[in-house]
């Protein structure tokens, strides 16, 4: 396969082109190479080429994975995720080809193929450590899942052997009855009760998976996480979904739902990260340096005199990267006073003695002003 071109250069745009920009290029490339316009050798494919970069730059969380990563951070991607949110009718109204844009021409294009033989997706949560969605890259995943039988290679027959078409259904595995119901036939299709609608009938069964062409399977697969991947993001696997029950079928995709991991230092919140520090009261009152932890080490922080509970400090640029957008989120310190459960004789007579200034009347200070 010939190395795929930069997703910019396909559409002839700047890195830092604006929406509009691409938008138009891809309209100008589109109706230029359209297959059912152009009818000259290599045209689809260059059409399939600007479909594609244009549904990975049009998205802001898909052009963000591919500027992170190249090919392979938008690698995951299905045709369904890429083409599936596309509206083009806004961009070249309904009737410029003169029949839909949509479904029938991507179906064409890009092989997706709908029906049940298609084995399921599985739905997984890959929990992303804070660390992984600031710098973006590898992460093992490991899923265990129903795949197809390694030892007989999902046929469900004992190696060595072959199933037989069922004879009954003559390979379909269904069942066609008539009937005639007044003057109405009704054709009723139930699976073939022979073969059990399989269409094929096991002599030896494979011992490794009874027959059923499927074995539980765990494997550990890599997936490239981009920088700042938000939670509910959904990563696609092609081809590491469910087997389907039928042995020339393929199978499901795997659907990863990412969430950010628990981190016992930071919350997050979108790009930011919020985090509680405890001072205590003569740190609060009279202010201090804090030693706060950061995803890049740690940092100074200036807690000034007279900080209240609950007050927070911002540390600008040490959160996430913005999916999608520009620089980091920040880190927000929140503070939290602790007050002495227990006190010492010492630090008792201390606040006693705090306590009695207070009561007095501070005419001192003003007198001094004035
Ligand atoms: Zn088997
Ligand atoms: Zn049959």
């Amino acid at each position: 396969m010939a190395e795929k071109r930069d997703y910019y250069e396909v559409l002839g745009v700047a890195r830092d082109a604006d929406q509009k920009a691409i938008k138009d290029a891809f309209r100008q490339l589109a109706l230029k190479y359209h297959p059912d316009r152009n009818k000259e050798p290599g045209a689809e494919e260059r059409f399939k080429e600007i479909a594609e970069a244009y549904a990975v730059l049009n998205d802001p969380q898909k052009r963000a994975a591919y500027d992170a990563g190249g090919h392979a951070g938008v690698a995951g991607f299905s045709p369904e995720d890429l083409f599936g949110h596309l509206d083009l009718g806004d961009i070249f109204g309904p009737d410029v080809f003169g029949f839909g844009f949509g479904g029938g021409l991507f179906d064409r294009l890009f092989g997706r193929r709908a029906g049940p033989r298609r084995g399921a997706d599985i739905e997984t949560i890959i929990a992303v450590p804070l660390e992984r969605v600031l710098h973006g890259g590898p992460e093992p995943v490991r899923v265990t899942r129903l795949a197809s039988c390694a030892s007989c290679k999902g046929t469900g027959a004992k190696p060595g052997t072959q199933p037989r078409s069922c004879e009954k259904c003559k390979g379909s595995g269904k069942e066609i009855r008539k009937q005639l119901r007044g003057a109405v036939a009704i054709q009723q299709i139930t699976p073939c009760p022979a073969c059990g609608g399989r269409g094929v009938i096991i002599d030896s069964p494979c011992p490794n998976c009874a027959g059923r062409g499927q074995a539980e399977a765990a494997e550990t697969l890599t997936v490239t996480i981009p920088p700042g991947i938000e939670d509910g993001t959904m990563l696609r696997v092609a081809g590491h979904g469910m087997a389907s029950a039928e042995p020339a079928a393929p199978p499901g995709d795997l659907l990863l739902v990412v969430e950010t991991a628990r981190d016992p230092r930071f919350n997050r919140n979108g790009a930011d990260l919020w985090r509680d520090e405890i001072v205590a009261v003569p740190d609060a009152v009279l202010g201090t340096t804090l030693t706060v932890p950061t995803l890049d080490g740690s940092a100074a922080v200036k807690l000034p005199a007279g900080t209240q509970p609950g007050a927070t400090l911002r540390l600008r640029g040490k959160g996430l990267p913005r999916f999608g957008g520009d620089g980091r989120g920040d880190l927000f310190v929140r503070v939290q006073v602790r007050v002495p459960a227990k006190l010492n004789r010492q630090e008792r007579a201390l606040y006693e003695r705090l306590r009695s200034l207070a009561a007095q009347p501070t005419t001192t200070t003003n007198s001094k002003r004035s």
